[in-house]
């Protein structure tokens, strides 16, 4: 019989082989990103959240997930305004964050 939905694939993600070795060269470079709380007050005040869904607190659990393709799409809405460095409660400077992580390939290689 058709009920007219389906089930939908399970979004589960299995953190033992996810290859998070991007997320752990981040946490070298900038040690800062293990502090993270995900009180999401970077996602509240990011100028292009709205428009590009932009979210550092996003990133760093896409990161941790192994969602690369999401991160980067985030990543490349970022105006690098600043302005989520200014309102993080633990000080992180999310905007260094951000510009290492472009630097970093889903291997966590260094690329430019
Ligand atoms: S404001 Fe800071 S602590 Fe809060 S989610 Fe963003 S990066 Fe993490
Ligand atoms: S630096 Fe990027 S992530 Fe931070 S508030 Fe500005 S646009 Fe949003």
């Amino acid at each position: 019989m058709d009920f007219g939905f389906k089930l939908s694939p399970s979004s589960a993600v299995n953190l033992d082989t996810v290859d998070h070795r991007r997320f752990d060269r981040l946490a070298q470079l900038v040690p800062d990103a293990l502090t993270c709380i995900g009180c999401g007050s970077c996602s509240a005040t990011c100028t292009a959240s709205a428009w590009t869904g932009m979210s550092v607190r996003k990133v760093l659990l896409g990161l941790q997930r192994g969602q690369d393709a999401e991160v980067d799409k985030m990543l490349s809405g970022c105006m690098l305004c600043g302005k989520c460095t200014m309102v993080c409660p633990r000080g992180i400077n999310t905007r260094q964050l951000i510009l290492t992580l472009c630097r970093l390939d889903k291997k966590g290689e260094m690329v430019r």
